[in-house]
């Protein structure tokens, strides 16, 4: 039995604390702790009228590691899960360190005002874990996260080598807006609106944003065009899966998304850097946040699906081998469960199971770990159980040797 601490309250913290919740003989007491009370305490109220669980709720800003660790203390917590932003990852993982409890997150550290992409502030505390004798989770969402496990389930059980590894994101949902993000919007649109890069024969190759596209036959969507993109899950792997010769990630936006983000960028609208107005400093992409719609109001409106795999190519007994791992997610079905739409869902329930397999020991050890590095079995086996069930189809080998 555990006693768990969230913190944050948008669409993925919604969906994590009510997995947890229907885990009770795991979770034997939940705290659900952000920046807008308010927020959790209708999350609990949905648990308590759906699932007849009590959730605790609190105040918090996670920015502030000494209120943390007062938070840590007076909850009694043994494990937090950090479902706010990735700007606060450093100070929770702080307040970890402090406290002596394990840490999950489901994205690397950002700093507000630069977007970095990289895990070396997170991985630079793997010494003050050890010290503290606990675990610290990096990337336990979907990708990262289910995407990794993917990676680390064909390297331990699947193949002998793997060469190539091409990531595939696609979010064929339809909200009905003109143009809204998916998950929070200053994050999203960073990552979309930078340089791509991709790994090949131990280097970075940087690409123009949005430069290399190929159209890919999603199973249960169909074919959309899929851009490719820097993604943060590029730097753990290229050091966990072993004799990789590439790895590359897509993600599909329709015509109409990239159209809206070209106009927006032209306009200076996805700025990071405040700019004086009326003699008031504005971040541009923190005021367009304010006008689009929150991620966490989509649900009701999302149709269609989600699909998110890896495709892998490499050898087993001698003999070229590729495979297909993937997850179909439908949008309506998340909402009526959940109340949160597929991308949420999709990241909320494997924040849970990292919870999950910590609390159960299934995954131990002292430090800060990639998903990728444990075993990816009993993260497989939950997904089946937890509403995120994956397919794997054997391909033609030719990944690796197509022409981009
Ligand atoms: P939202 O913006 O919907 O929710 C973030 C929550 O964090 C809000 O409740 C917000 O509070 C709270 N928060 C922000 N700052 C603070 C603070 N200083 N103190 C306390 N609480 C704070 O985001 P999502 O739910 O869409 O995403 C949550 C996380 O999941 C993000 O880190 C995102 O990058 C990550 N993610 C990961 C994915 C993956 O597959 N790995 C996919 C999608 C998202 P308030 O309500 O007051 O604004």
């Amino acid at each position: 039995m555990a006693n768990l601490l969230i913190i944050g309250a948008g669409g993925v913290s919604r969906v994590a604390t009510i997995k947890c919740a229907m885990n009770q003989e795991v979770f034997d007491k939940i705290t659900l702790a952000s920046r807008t009370k308010r927020k959790c305490d209708e999350i609990a109220s949905f648990i308590k009228q759906r699932l007849n669980v009590n959730i605790h709720t609190a105040e918090i800003d996670a920015d502030d590691s000494e209120a943390v660790v007062g938070l840590i203390k007076k909850s009694g917590a043994e494990i937090l899960l950090n479902l706010a932003l990735p700007y606060q990852d450093l100070t929770l993982m702080d307040a970890c360190i402090r406290a002596k409890i394990h840490y999950i997150d489901t994205a690397n550290y950002e700093h507000p005002s630069l977007a970095k992409f990289e895990y070396k502030e997170q991985w630079a505390r793997n010494k003050s874990f050890k010290d503290a004798g606990i675990l610290g989770l990096l990337g336990s969402g979907f990708d990262p996260g289910a995407t990794n496990v993917f990676c680390a389930y064909a390297q331990q059980n699947l193949f002998d080598e793997i060469h190539f590894i091409d990531i595939l994101d696609c979010n064929a949902g339809d909200h009905g807006y003109a143009f809204a993000t998916n998950f929070n919007p200053e994050i999203n649109l960073r990552e979309v609106s930078a340089k791509g890069r991709y790994w090949q024969e131990g280097r970075w190759i940087e690409t123009e944003p949005m430069e290399i596209k190929m159209g890919w036959d999603y199973p249960q969507v169909g074919v959309k065009d899929s851009y490719l993109l820097y993604h943060e899950e590029l730097e753990s792997l290229v050091k966990n899966i072993k004799g990789l010769k590439r790895i590359r990630f897509f993600m599909t936006f329709s015509q109409n998304y990239l159209t809206h983000m070209k106009c927006l960028e032209n306009v200076g609208m996805l700025g990071i850097k405040a700019v004086k107005h009326k003699g008031m400093d504005i971040v541009p992409i923190e005021f367009l946040k304010t006008l689009l719609p929150d991620p966490a109001s989509l649900g009701p409106r999302t149709k269609g699906f989600t699909n998110i795999g890896c495709v892998i190519r490499g050898k087993k007994d001698g003999q070229d081998k590729q495979i297909y791992i993937y997850n179909v997610c439908n949008h309506e079905e998340c909402f009526k469960e959940t109340g949160a739409q597929a991308v949420s869902y999709t990241t909320g329930v494997p924040a849970m199971i990292g919870a999950k397999l910590i609390a159960q020991g299934i995954w131990k050890g002292k430090g800060v770990f990639n998903i990728e590095e444990f075993e990816a079995k009993p993260f497989m086996d939950e997904l089946n159980s937890s509403g995120l069930a994956w397919k794997i189809i054997e391909m033609k080998p030719n990944l690796g040797d197509e022409k981009n």
